[in-house]
């Protein structure tokens, strides 16, 4: 059949993919199962296309859990096996269509784009009109160059690029064709395995909710462009610390340098205050300690200055969509007296951190001569931070 010569309006389906392992993304579950504003990743695109009027059927690919977590299915939507490679899995969700005609539209969408809208369906469904095949696209608003080798190669010519997203739009029959001949291959989307065909993909206007989803850090965006006023929750992270005092170094605590006979011995400059800090937020996030960012077999942070270990854990709170609430510091030291520092070292860690200084609290305490520290062997601290975290 011509499908040119079809009525105005054919009929739309929708195959929603669901389903990678999301292994990159660094989530306890396959990413689309994670919870963005109450809601799974899967059900937000899930329910946007079951509540666009034209869409008739939906097909699911997904495994089990998917499935589990998708159930029930809204009205006219049927499940599909993924394949171990995407285009299998949309090859497995076509033969779901069997039924349905070459000129009817098939929308293929990774479930891993939560912000799907009825704006980016209606553009893509017009620009079929006059094509076979339509994709939403970006610009590029970074400059991009080549790279190798951590050298900057020759500018490319960025007005020429776009970034691509999903969902994508299909005539049936150009989708069916491009799936017939290209088994097992590895395109990263649909209107690749089109375009092989000869079929011409037309372009609109994505839309920045669109972001996909594939790092950890994602969500906190996705969480902001969804405006999801997301759930926190808030953690506590402890950290502790001892270094050995040796005669004729530079004593660094809390990020401040003081005058003394003595100083701390390590591989870094061996701040016990800001590595106590430091292992108490990574605590907080349930990311591994100081040691395990910063090997101290590494040549690398030999002497290094403790504030960017500590500016580090401050980053991956950001980066996990989350805030410091506040750090409970207890420096435990015989000599040199603390107190006339504690200020300065308050205001250096809340300078290091980019946090007000009231969410910073420093104490000070000796051991009643006892113990390592009591016989001036060694300084230790301890820290408590409180973090709250997107919930998810
Ligand atoms: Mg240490």
């Amino acid at each position: 059949m011509n499908e040119s010569a079809l009525p105005l309006s054919p009929r739309v389906a929708v195959i929603l993919l669901a389903g990678g392992r999301g292994a990159r993304a660094g989530f306890a579950r396959p990413k689309q199962l994670e919870l963005l504003g109450g809601r799974t990743v899967l059900a937000w695109s899930l329910d946007a296309f079951a509540a666009y009027p034209r869409i008739s059927r939906g097909v699911l690919v997904g495994d089990g859990d998917v499935m589990a977590a998708a159930a029930p299915l809204p009205d006219g939507w049927i499940s599909a096996e993924p394949g171990p490679e995407r285009q299998q899995s949309v090859a497995n969700a076509l033969a779901m269509l069997a039924d349905w005609e070459d000129g009817a539209i098939v929308l293929v969408h990774d479930a891993a784009r939560p912000g799907v809208g009825p704006e980016v369906i209606d553009r893509l469904l017009d620009a079929l009109g006059n094509a076979d095949a339509a994709i939403p696209t970006l610009p590029v608003p970074d400059t991009l160059v080549e790279q190798a080798g951590g050298v900057a190669g020759d500018v490319a010519a960025r007005d020429r690029l776009a970034r691509v997203q999903t969902p994508q739009a299909f005539r049936l029959g150009a989708l069916r064709r491009a799936h017939a001949g290209a088994s097992g291959a590895s395109a990263t989307d649909d209107a690749q395995l089109v375009r092989q065909t000869g079929v011409a993909v037309a372009t609109v206007a994505g839309d920045a909710r669109l972001h996909k989803l594939t790092y950890a850090e994602d969500m906190a965006m996705l969480a902001g462009l969804l405006g999801t006023g997301t759930m926190m929750r808030t953690a506590v992270g402890m950290g502790y610390d001892v270094h050995r005092l040796v005669e004729g170094k530079p004593l660094w605590i809390g990020g401040i340098e003081i005058e003394h006979s003595h100083g701390l011995e390590g591989h870094s400059d061996a701040d016990v205050a800001l590595h106590a800090l430091t292992d108490a937020i990574l605590g907080a996030l349930g990311d591994g300690d100081i040691g395990d960012h910063f090997p101290p077999g590494d040549p690398q942070w030999r002497g290094a200055a403790s504030h960017r270990f500590l500016a580090f854990a401050g980053n991956r709170v950001a980066a996990n969509g989350g805030r410091i609430g506040h750090l409970d510091l207890t420096i435990i030291a015989e000599e040199p007296r603390i107190g006339p520092h504690r200020v300065a070292i308050r205001e250096r860690i809340a300078e290091i951190l980019a946090i007000p200084v009231g969410r910073v609290s420093v104490k000070a305490t000796t051991t009643e001569r006892l113990g390592f520290t009591g016989r001036r062997e060694g300084i230790s601290a301890q820290a408590v931070a409180t973090v709250q975290l997107p919930e998810n």
